[in-house]
């Protein structure tokens, strides 16, 4: 059998956090230093040599289920995809499984971010714009906000005014003049310094698009800075963009694509604060919430689903190029 190249055998981060544990994740990580990897050096088993020390071992198993381990792991800045392992297979920490995952664009999440209602206040700079062009007329507060089209609720209080409250937001300036929503900017600053992440807004402009267009670039560029410039997708079908998560507060996104590859995680808004999402959906309350366990839980589900998948497509518990250990 080929020898494993020991340049893929060391490790570059002494310190390492297992992503999951538990009856159904047992996996080789930092088990694999502790007392088992003593185990292993009594069996003489490959991870007791020089070279293999900082990698995971991942330990054989008798089911044929538990024999994929994929291990994740937490490291500075982010988690890392570390490999799809069959019974006794070596990964170094930080690489995809090459093979087991080639041919994927596996090892990163995409990440896909809607702009208004989720970055830009766009419902507040409704209302306030509203009040200021006609103020007495009769208006929807925030907290009586129902149903994801402003106008169609205008429309239903009163038939013209559902084309007034579209003048507000189709008139020059107000996009540019939207509020950020808070902790929006933080987020994404942080968001696209993930580890092993990528992330994108993805915006559906108005059909009336003179003023929104350009409002949207300017809007990115002054509050996010011109890298995100670069990451800004316009469409008015979502269903069609490819990534593995959409944060949208709107509640029901649909298109061309039956099943879009993202999973829709509803941004919580005030016009959908009250719907009751179904089982398994799942909602963010705001930027304050947990958006990165989310991230990291979706990264997780992707992780596992390719590893399941790679181990049918290559049979019989081979995965890719990557040797199985000797043991
Ligand atoms: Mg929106």
């Amino acid at each position: 059998m080929e020898e494993f190249p020991h340049s893929l055998l060391r490790s570059e981060t002494p310190s390492v956090t297992p992503a999951l544990a538990g009856p159904r994740h047992r996996f080789g990580t930092t088990s694999a230093r502790g007392p088992r990897n003593a185990q292993c050096r009594e069996r003489g088993d490959p991870c007791s040599r020089p070279a293999r020390r900082g990698l995971m071992h991942i330990h054989k198993t008798s089911s044929a289920q538990s024999s994929c381990r994929l291990a994740t792991e937490a490291l500075s800045g982010g988690w890392r995809r570390a490999c799809l392992l069959p019974r006794g297979v070596y990964a170094r920490r930080g690489q995809p499984a090459a093979g087991a995952m080639a041919g994927s664009a596996a090892s990163r999440l995409r990440v896909l971010v809607d702009m208004d209602g989720v970055l830009a206040d766009f419902e507040g700079g409704v209302l306030r714009a509203f009040l200021a062009r006609y103020p007495g007329e009769p208006h929807v507060e925030l907290a009586e906000r129902r149903g994801f089209s402003v106008r169609e609720q205008y429309r239903r209080l009163r038939e013209d005014l559902g084309a007034k409250v579209a003048s507000v937001y189709e008139s020059p300036g107000f996009f540019l003049g939207l509020e950020p929503i808070p902790g929006a900017i933080e987020a994404m600053q942080e968001m696209i310094h993930m580890q092993d992440t990528e992330v994108f807004i993805c915006t559906s402009p108005l059909l009336k698009y003179e003023h929104c267009i350009l409002e949207k670039y300017s809007w990115v560029e002054k509050h996010l800075g011109p890298e995100f410039v670069e990451r800004l997708i316009l469409t008015r079908d979502k269903t069609i963009v490819s990534a593995d998560l959409l944060f949208d507060d709107k509640d029901t996104i649909k298109g061309a694509e039956p099943k879009p590859s993202w999973e829709h995680i509803l941004f919580t808004c005030c016009h959908n604060k009250h719907l009751e999402l179904q089982t398994p959906r799942r909602r963010l309350q705001s930027w304050a919430d947990d958006w990165r366990g989310i991230v990291e839980s979706k990264r997780r589900s992707d992780a596992e689903k390719e590893c399941y998948a790679s181990l049918i497509a290559n049979g019989n518990g081979q995965v890719g190029n990557w040797q199985r250990n000797p043991i």
